[in-house]
């Protein structure tokens, strides 16, 4: 064979186990970026072992360091699964809600 490039896609690649990251899998999403998410169960053993340590868990991809606050933890989607999407995005919009009512409950307002 002529070509040695690797054909796989890299941006389902879980940093930690070099796995890819497969429709079903429990998967953390950091809030630095949308694309850098991993295995929960990764994710976990991997912060676990540096807080217990002592040091700062910094996402492996881009070092900012993780606010555990923002990690979203979510299902894979299955390809096709359009009401676990849809589902996914109710979810994201109740999330969104939340937020807003937790900010007039802080007493910000809204310029409207
Ligand atoms: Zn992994
Ligand atoms: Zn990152």
């Amino acid at each position: 064979m002529m070509g040695s490039g690797l054909t796989k896609e890299a941006q389902n690649e879980c940093v930690f186990c070099y796995e890819n990251m497969l429709p079903g899998d429990r998967i953390c999403q950091l809030a630095c970026h949308p694309k850098h998410k991993f295995h929960e169960a990764c994710y976990d053993s991997f912060s676990t072992h540096f807080e217990a340590n002592g040091y700062p868990f910094l996402c492996p991809l881009c070092r900012a360091p993780v606010d555990k606050s923002k990690v979203t933890r979510h299902v894979m989607a299955k390809p096709g699964a359009a009401l676990t999407a849809a589902e996914e995005n109710e979810k994201a919009m109740a999330y969104e809600m939340s937020l807003m009512n937790n900010a007039k409950h802080m007493g910000v307002n809204d310029a409207l």
